[in-house]
């Protein structure tokens, strides 16, 4: 079999599809269900069919862009993305494996290959949490990580539901069909950015991810007293934000003592109120963002900020309340999938890390009901989710290849 990636074919695809954006070049923003996204939803859709792929959609805007394999009630071996992008993104995220997925069957298809099992490229609906605030939203339906009554809850800033929504958009039918049966999937593999300085740093062409990171995500408001900077005297303070300086710090002290690389604890908003410089702080929202490979771990993070929070509040006279707003599992990669990523490595002589995903991923998801694992290609400086972000053409068909490989592999 000899596997050739259409280069200038597969770069001017990217190209194209960044054109699609309400942001102006480089910058790239595509957010799900805008008329923006449904023209790049459309573009997609013929490519796919000029390669003779069937596609179809679900409920949630899932597409679905099939090759028959010789074996057509063979469980299928998945391979793709998403296509949506946050705002003032890069054009690299998600699209290589989506479009790096199309080229990989489209390689597949020139060298005459035939496979037994049907090959499935997968568009995720809304991967980015920007509309609806909730990240995955395509592949967490498919799995059953979120339930449909749960997703009918979802609303974007706007107050459309994502039922009213999707509807505008042209996907009809039930959120209850939108579950992948299980079996559906023999494998699923991901071709991704690694959205992190590793591999560069490494000189490392590929990355095969044997775990994937989530996070927990957590708000906590603090409430102390305010007053007048100059009249309330210090013994008489009950001061929200020095409780929430105490709070973060703990934080971090929790995430370090774990003894493990893998932890890590991020306070990312801090909103101080009234936020006047002559006046003391009676309000503070913090939120919190913890993540580890291991749940436990992660977990024991979550427990020692509770505990915090109950000392902080005793020793400062303060109101603290922590509120869990996500904490889904990370999920570990498949053998098959990780082993059948590493012999297309070896079979085109190319070394790869074996690495962990630091962000998460529909992978995530479809990891709850199929063997899964992805493949990283170094982006630079580890630079993403801005305009600058950058993969190689080397590096981009070098993922290809080894993805068209593994497809191979998989579904033969
Ligand atoms: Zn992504």
């Amino acid at each position: 079999m000899n596997l050739e990636i259409d280069r200038d074919g597969l770069l001017s695809e990217i190209e194209t599809l960044a054109a699609f954006s309400d942001a102006e070049a480089p910058a790239v923003t595509r957010i799900v269900f805008t008329a923006t996204d449904l023209k790049a939803r459309a573009w997609l859709k013929g490519r796919c069919e000029q390669s003779g792929l069937k596609v179809r959609y679900d409920a949630i805007g899932n597409a679905f862009a099939r090759w028959d394999g010789s074996d057509r009630a063979a469980p299928v071996v998945g391979t793709g993305s998403h296509i949506d992008a946050i705002p003032n993104a890069g054009k690299y995220d998600g699209v290589v494996g989506v479009l790096g997925g199309l080229e990989a069957i489209r390689a597949l298809q020139r060298c005459g290959f035939r496979p037994r099992n049907s090959i499935e490229l997968l568009v995720f609906t809304s991967e980015e949490p920007t509309r609806f605030g909730i990240g995955c939203l395509g592949s967490r339906l498919l799995s059953g990580a979120l339930l449909p009554a749960a997703a009918r809850k979802l609303t974007d800033k706007d107050g459309a539901t994502v039922d009213e929504v999707r509807r505008g958009a042209g996907f009809e039918g039930e959120l209850e069909e939108v579950k992948l049966p299980s079996g559906y999937h023999k494998a699923f593999v991901e071709l991704h950015i690694e959205q992190g300085p590793r591999l560069e740093r490494e000189h490392l062409p590929l990355g095969v991810v044997t775990k994937i990171a989530a996070p927990a995500s957590l708000r906590v408001s603090i409430e102390g007293a305010g007053g007048h900077a100059g009249a309330v005297l210090m013994p008489d303070r009950r001061d929200a934000l020095c409780a929430a300086a105490e709070l973060i710090l703990a934080i971090e002290n929790a995430a370090r003592s774990t003894g493990a690389i893998d932890t890590v604890a991020t306070v990312g908003i801090c909103e101080v109120f009234p936020g006047a410089v002559n006046s003391i702080p009676s309000q503070v929202r913090l939120s919190v963002d913890i993540r580890d490979t291991d749940l436990r771990r992660r977990d024991d993070v979550i427990q020692a900020l509770d505990t915090a929070c109950r000392a902080i509040s005793a020793k400062r006279q303060v109101s603290v309340r922590s509120e869990l707003l996500n904490a889904d599992a990370p999920g570990d990669c498949a053998p098959i999938v990780i082993e059948a990523l590493s012999q297309s490595c070896r079979k085109h002589r190319l070394t790869f890390l074996s690495m962990v995903s630091r962000a998460y991923h529909d992978s995530l998801f479809i990891g709850r009901i199929a063997p899964v694992a992805m493949l990283f290609i170094p982006c630079r400086d580890g630079y993403s989710h801005r305009p600058d972000e950058y993969a190689s053409p080397d590096d981009i068909v070098r993922g290809t290849l080894v993805l068209a490989e593994t497809l191979a592999i998989l579904s033969a």
